[in-house]
């Protein structure tokens, strides 16, 4: 199995970013195992929507600098690129930083946009994914994901990240289409993540995120940065060192289920500043959904899943919650929020999406039971 990296990095300060960023690409070989000379190469950032650097929603802009310089120096073309999910996309880079970046470096940050088939792969669950032309068009990939705890999958890292290459709306309707169950969902990210093969992965977990994320919960300074050929080996060693349980995982259960080599963990594949045994302490994880206890059993799935609520009180009247829904199960008037709980696919795009932290969880009986006993 490949080797993951783990960096400690304490801060953002630039000249320390770059040095861990560059002791990132040494160890896999050097800048020049991956880039060559006139190379179009995607900075595939985590966006999400708009959100100012101190939420910790998005790729911090001090390593998409480091990253971006890089390529430059190696004679690549850089282009930082995401679709978000509702924002404008310009609105919502400028809040990330990573406008700045490309302007001060003269390189190109824009939407990814026009949707062309994903060429699938053997043994793909899901075939005519289609992702931005510009994704198929990079030469190389770099994706320089976040390390968030997320409310429908668990966890998003490196493998999560990748879903940001389809294109706009698209992504609600794959979220639509594969429903209620989260291991299908994640066979989803595993074929995305295997047709896209990003180059390598660089994962910002300097201040990440814990509790209610991937938007609305708090920053958590895990002191590290990520750095694998193979994300999805990363995120399996991360599981854990976030004090996660695998089988709680929807990522690591498509990937078992597939036989797939990285999920037998071996912790001599970690190298770096800390090891896979290391447990970051009191990191808070969603307790949305239980896997492990009750695995996807479809009758029961709405009863085993939290439901999306409406905190009046913080609400702005915004809209953007009903307008990402693509079940069709919110409605928005005058700052009320109308939940048809039967058609909710428990998504959770809507509270991805709230600006205002005013859409929280509320655990089913049953995922209460389960989380006391567990
Ligand atoms: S109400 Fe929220 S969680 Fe339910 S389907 Fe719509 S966006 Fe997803
Ligand atoms: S719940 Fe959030 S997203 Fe929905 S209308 Fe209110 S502020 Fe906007």
């Amino acid at each position: 199995m490949s080797k993951v990296l783990f960096i400690r990095q304490e801060n953002y300060n630039q000249s320390e970013i770059d040095s861990a960023v560059l002791r990132a690409f040494d160890h896999f070989g050097g800048v020049s195992h991956f880039i060559s000379k006139g190379d179009k190469v995607l900075l595939k950032v985590n966006l999400v929507s708009g959100h100012d650097i101190e939420r910790r929603v998005t790729t911090d802009p001090s390593i998409v600098r480091a990253v971006a310089r890089l390529v430059i120096d190696a004679g690549g073309t850089p282009l930082i690129a995401d679709s978000p999910g509702i924002d404008s996309f310009k609105s919502a880079a400028e809040k990330a930083g990573f406008m700045a970046v490309a302007r001060e470096l003269g390189i190109e940050c824009h939407e990814l946009t026009d949707p062309v088939e994903l060429p699938s792969h053997d043994g793909a669950d899901f075939h005519r994914i289609q992702v931005s032309k510009y994704v198929i068009e990079a030469d190389k990939i770099i994706s320089l994901a976040k390390l968030k705890t997320h409310g429908q999958m668990y966890l998003t890292m490196g493998v999560k990240n990748l879903f940001g290459c389809v294109p706009g709306r698209l992504k609600a309707g794959w979220h639509y289409n594969v429903g209620l169950n989260r291991e299908k969902f994640a066979s989803l990210l595993l074929d995305i993540y295997m047709g896209v093969k990003p180059d390598l992965t660089i994962l910002d977990g300097v201040i990440g995120m814990d509790g209610d994320g991937p938007t609305s919960g708090e920053p958590y300074n895990f002191g590290i940065i990520g750095a694998a050929v193979d994300a999805l080996a990363m995120d399996m060693h991360l599981c854990g060192m976030l004090g996660g349980k695998l089988e709680d995982y929807p990522l690591y259960m498509a990937a078992k289920k597939r036989n797939m080599p990285q999920c037998n963990i071996d912790p001599s594949n970690v190298e770096g500043d800390i090891d896979s045994s290391h447990v970051f302490s009191g990191v808070k994880l969603p307790k949305t959904r239980s896997m492990r206890l009750l695995p996807h059993i479809p009758f029961l799935d709405r009863l085993m899943t939290s439901k999306p609520v409406h905190i009046p009180e913080l609400c702005i009247g915004c809209g953007r919650c009903a307008a990402v829904c693509a079940a069709g199960a919110l409605k928005h008037k005058d700052r009320h929020l109308y939940f048809d709980y039967g058609k909710c696919i428990r998504c959770y795009c809507c509270h991805e999406m709230c600006p205002v932290k005013a859409i929280k969880f509320r655990e089913s009986r049953l995922v209460k039971i389960v989380n006391m006993i567990r």
